[in-house]
């Protein structure tokens, strides 16, 4: 429900956040419990759940674009960095407003957890 739901409360102001980059349709802030010394997300300001909600090409373009960004800016992106999207429970979704993870600045592992 986009009134509840924790990512467009940020979207909307209501629950501060560190944000990195924004633009008209997308929202990058640093999260609360990093797992890497860069760890981003990125979000679209429309509330859509999981990925499997997701139906717009343009916003998930848009999503990646910022999060190349994102890496650029916080100077990983040459180095290397993962990009992340948790779809549901198996897969460790706990917010579910679609958010893509920037992780970066150490050595990522393969095949992940
Ligand atoms: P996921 O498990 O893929 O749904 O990722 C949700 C992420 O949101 C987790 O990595 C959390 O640490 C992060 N998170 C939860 N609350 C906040 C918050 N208020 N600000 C920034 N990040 C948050
Ligand atoms: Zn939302």
């Amino acid at each position: 429900m986009p009134e509840s739901c924790l990512f467009c409360r940020i979207v909307r102001g209501e629950i501060p956040a560190s944000i990195v980059m924004q633009d008209e349709h997308c929202l990058a802030f640093r999260d609360i419990n990093p797992q890497a010394p860069v760890h981003v997300l990125v979000i679209p300001r429309e509330h859509v759940p999981t990925l499997n909600e997701a139906s717009e090409p343009e916003i998930l373009g848009r999503i990646l674009l910022m999060a190349a960004a994102v890496a650029k800016e916080a100077g990983v992106a040459e180095a290397g960095y993962r990009t992340v999207i948790n779809t549901n429970g198996a897969a460790g979704q706990t917010v579910f407003h679609v958010h893509a993870h920037v992780l970066g600045q150490r050595h990522l592992a393969w095949p992940p957890g």
